[in-house]
């Protein structure tokens, strides 16, 4: 297999898939009416709710349905902040386009947009925290995990600090699923973000876990669907969807997580015997992604070439990938300059074999090389 972009998107696994069609055809009644088709399809968006809060480990609070990770982050940030009096949000220098794009249109709105820095690890510098998360800021948004470099957070630390100023502590752990056990009860943060495509489940489904529903003002206004935070008539196969992939991940989370950081082992230590920069931590991310550069690389070019040998690999985050700039997020942990053009994503997943692994590093060495030579 030739496909290393999983952070980017995975395929719907055979038995979403299938799980999904009825829902299409022979049951596509809407989840609000009263007759039985309705009552069966309110039923299936039930069970799929119970799914992904088992996946989340959310023994209480309330999970809305979105359309994905981007309205999820959306409706907490945005939410969250339209219902505070305080004039300030806070978020990571690092956090997804869906958060910070979340923030300058807080910040358009007359709200002051603070952000957080990070090491060069990519971990939240907690001086620059501590001093930036006051009394003013209504919520503090910083990432489980990153989608470029796979940086975890320590939430729990991140969440009691916003607590004791006062805060809403919100994190998008859209990345974090796929191998994290989140605990999202006990975990600390008060509104979580998460995505059904990351983990083999439908594109344009997601989901916000919230601790309580009073922690934000809807802006979705119609329908009284999802506690009457998300008005709209549900997307009820993409959910069903959802819940499928969440009960599969239940029982293959830890297998997935094991056989991604092995396949990452492989690659990150054949590319670093190169000299390549490593920008992803292994003791301190999420095991399927991968960051690393060559020096003197154009890592647009690389993937140009590398998708001609019918390779996907991904240089930060696929929104991203018309730009030719280093992202935000390489901007922000400092990665030097001869470097910082040919950061290359690599990322893991369900249906790659070690072989494929080393024949990809064997191909982006080989290609890089060339490119240096040039
Ligand atoms: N947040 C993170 C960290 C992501 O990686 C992504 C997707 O790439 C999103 C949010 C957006 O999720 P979605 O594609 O479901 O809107």
């Amino acid at each position: 297999m030739r496909y290393f972009d999983f952070a980017a998107t995975t395929p719907a696994a055979p038995e979403v898939a299938e799980a999904m069609r009825p829902w299409f055809t022979e049951s596509f009644h809407n989840a609000s009416s009263l007759y039985s088709g309705g009552r069966a399809a309110a039923g299936a968006v039930r069970r799929a709710r119970e799914a992904v809060m088992s996946a989340m480990g959310a023994s209480d609070g309330t999970l809305i349905f979105t359309s994905g990770g981007t309205e999820s982050d959306n409706t907490a940030l945005i939410g969250a902040a339209l219902k505070s009096g305080r004039k300030a949000v806070a978020v990571s220098a690092i956090e997804h386009h869906a958060v910070l794009e979340s923030a300058e249109f807080l910040g358009r709105l007359g709200r002051e947009v603070r952000i957080i820095p990070v090491d060069r690890r990519g971990r939240i510098d907690m001086d620059a925290y501590r001093e930036l998360v006051d009394e003013d800021v209504a919520v503090v948004s910083v990432m489980w995990a990153n989608n470029e470099i796979g940086t975890l957070q320590d939430i729990g630390a991140l969440s009691e600090y916003a607590h004791e100023r006062g805060a809403v502590f919100h994190t998008d752990a859209v990345q974090a699923l796929p191998s994290q056990r989140l605990d999202v009860s006990e975990c600390g943060a008060d509104m979580v973000s998460v995505s059904a495509h990351k983990i083999y489940g439908p594109k344009g489904c997601g989901a916000l876990w919230l601790r309580s529903p009073e922690l934000i003002e809807p802006y979705m206004h119609g329908g009284q669907q999802e506690s009457h935070l998300r008005g709209g008539t549900e997307n009820v196969p993409a959910i069903v969807g959802f819940g499928r992939a969440a009960q599969m991940l239940e029982q293959r989370r830890d297998g997935d997580a094991a056989h991604a950081a092995a396949l990452r082992e492989i690659v990150m230590t054949r590319l670093a015997a190169e000299g390549a920069l490593i920008n992803t931590d292994p003791a301190l991310s999420v095991p399927g992604i991968l960051n690393a550069a060559f020096s003197g690389v154009e890592a647009e070019g690389v993937i140009f070439i590398l998708n001609m040998e019918g390779y996907c690999i991904s240089m930060g985050s696929a929104c991203n990938s018309e730009s030719v700039e280093p992202s935000h997020v390489i901007r922000a942990i400092g990665v030097p300059e001869e470097y910082a053009r040919g950061c290359l994503r690599i990322s893991f997943g369900r249906g790659q074999t070690e072989a494929d692994a080393l024949e990809l590093a064997e191909a982006v060495i080989r290609v890089c090389r060339q490119q240096m030579s040039d």
